[in-house]
């Protein structure tokens, strides 16, 4: 659990699998609402994205710590932002 493949197919999947439990965790706290942590709107369970806080080219790590649910096209604008 604490071993970390660096294959990354088996990365993609891992992530899919740690943001259905985030959504879940999130929307049984917050009663059914799953904010963006971009815009803060709640985010449909179909348009959900798990973004990394920090990126992991900036050093982030896919701890939960480091990682939240953001809609998808305000997942794709912040890396449009900070791409260069
Ligand atoms: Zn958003």
């Amino acid at each position: 659990m604490c071993a970390y493949p660096p294959w990354r197919l088996t990365r993609l999947s891992r992530l899919a699998l740690t943001r259905e439990k985030i959504y879940k965790t999130v929307a049984r706290q917050m009663h059914g609402v799953v904010p963006c942590w971009v815009c803060g709107q709640h985010v449909p369970h179909e348009t959900a994205t798990l973004e990394h806080i920090q990126p992991l080219s900036q050093g982030g790590n896919s701890h939960l710590e480091n990682l939240a649910i953001s809609h998808e096209h305000c997942n794709n604008q912040r890396h449009a932002q900070t791409a260069s």
